[in-house]
């Protein structure tokens, strides 16, 4: 999500002009979109930050904060970071060309003079959730987001989310249909949908007809867009994700067979305090519904380790039911106490030594699992879309399954941005390596 919004602000600043580098010492404009999930993110968005600085030397730069920390702790980053000239929140993103404007012209009036002009707008903006729309593809991109609602309603105990990314608000069907129509003319084949509770998109704004929800019918209209290939979205809450979403994956073929799901955790006694408001059982009874109608489907999660109060049986049970489902991939977190949450001021937090161990030893089970779905596909042909050369070896190509494995092969540039099939032969857990099939 913040990479979608990173790059709605970086389309608008290009179209007045500005250009993108990768050198940072070349950047007369600076600005980091921050996360506030955990505190260890916005530690190394300060830590950044301040490395910056020796960028300004000998010329005027503009320095800002964008997105949740910034929403979060608005002015207060003046006082933290000096050189620091835009606050800019997450219902505020499309000001930020505006904001950068008007700071570089002020200080190139001032010249050198330590004269400090700083603009912080972190206010809420009725329909912001329409002003993620407009996309920078690079060269040959068949991939992209669409942001199709803002906020979340959900209050889990722990997530600072609803604080930072403000109440329920989504986007019109028929606008993001449209915004999908014109990335695929540009090229696009994928699109991965964005949002805090993807799921419940429309359930304030939208009815259900005919059984379906808002976001089924969304899906539905997405599976007529002409040369789009691959749907996929992320992510879901198991709260609301019902039969017609579970059918959906029988019926829609572009939808692919992945589903990011987060646990958080397997004890009904912790997931009762995060205020999941669903059980072990009933995460397990939801996944074998999935895997019924889509048995090779892969399913990933996140997990908290280390919540308040989460004693060895619990950590226990999480390991248990992790075992059990055995996901394809997990994202673990060692929870972390975040301002204004009802979890960060329990009584019963855990030394992190508790919470090191426990990633740790799940994260020995996660990637004994990732292996286990993953060996399966090696002496098999797979279907990719090839997104580009490979971040680890640029000599090297890389797609992804549609079950979301990263797949990488030497193959030709004429290869990139292609559905292509794929033999399969070396699986590394994670990575599946192979070679084109000739056709
Ligand atoms: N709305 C999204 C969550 C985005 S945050 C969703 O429900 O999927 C992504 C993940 O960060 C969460 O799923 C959770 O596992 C983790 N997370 C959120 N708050 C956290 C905290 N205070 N400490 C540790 N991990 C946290």
């Amino acid at each position: 999500m913040n990479e979608r919004d990173s790059e709605q602000v970086a389309q608008m600043l290009i179209q007045r002009g500005h250009t993108i580098t990768l050198q940072e010492h070349e950047a007369d404009v600076v600005l980091l979109n921050t996360c506030s999930v955990r505190d260890l993110a916005e530690q190394k968005a300060l830590g950044k930050m301040g490395m910056l600085r020796a960028l300004s030397r000998d010329r005027p730069i503009v320095y800002g904060f964008l997105g949740c920390m910034a929403q979060s702790r608005g002015s207060t980053l003046l006082d933290e970071v000096a050189h620091l000239d835009l606050v800019v929140g997450t219902q505020k993103f499309h000001r930020v060309a505006d904001y950068v404007e008007q700071a570089l012209e002020r200080k190139l009036a001032a010249r050198f003079d330590d004269v400090r002009f700083s603009i912080v707008d972190v206010d809420e903006e009725e329909d912001s959730q329409g002003t993620i729309r407009d996309h920078v593809l690079s060269d040959r991109q068949v991939t992209a987001f669409v942001s199709i609602m803002q906020g979340c309603n959900m209050h889990c105990t722990f997530c600072i989310v609803p604080y930072t990314r403000g109440h329920e608000r989504s986007r019109p069907l028929q606008e993001i249909v449209s915004e999908v129509n014109a990335l695929v003319a540009k090229g696009v084949k994928e699109v991965t949908l964005l949002g805090q509770i993807v799921n419940l998109y429309g359930r304030h704004e939208f009815v259900s007809v005919d059984g379906k929800s808002p976001f089924v019918q969304l899906l539905a209209a997405l599976q007529e867009v002409a040369g789009l290939e691959r749907i996929r979205f992320t992510s879901p809450h198991p709260i609301g994700f019902r039969n017609d979403l579970i059918e959906s994956f029988g019926r829609l073929p572009k939808l692919v067979e992945h589903i990011h799901l987060p646990l958080q955790s397997g004890s009904n006694r912790i997931l009762k305090a995060m205020h999941r408001t669903y059980t072990a059982e009933k995460f397990v009874s939801l996944v074998d519904r999935i895997r019924s109608v889509s048995p090779n489907i892969a399913i990933t999660t996140d997990i908290i380790v280390g919540y308040p109060g989460e004693t060895d049986d619990d950590y226990a049970r999480t390991r248990d039911l992790a075992d059990k489902i055995g996901f394809d991939n997990a994202f673990i977190f060692k929870y972390s106490q975040r301002k204004d949450t009802p979890a960060a001021k329990m009584a019963q937090q855990l030394p992190d030594s508790v919470k090191e161990a426990r990633n740790h030893d799940l994260l020995e089970l996660i990637n004994s699992w990732a292996k286990r779905r993953s060996e399966p596909y090696v002496g098999t042909e797979v279907e990719i879309l090839c997104e580009g050369p490979s971040k680890t070896n640029s000599a090297r190509l890389m797609g992804r399954t549609r079950g979301n494995k990263i797949v990488v092969f030497e193959g030709a540039p004429r290869h990139i941005g292609r559905l292509l099939k794929i033999r399969i032969d070396r699986s590394t857990g994670y990575t599946l390596y192979g070679e084109p099939v000739s056709q």
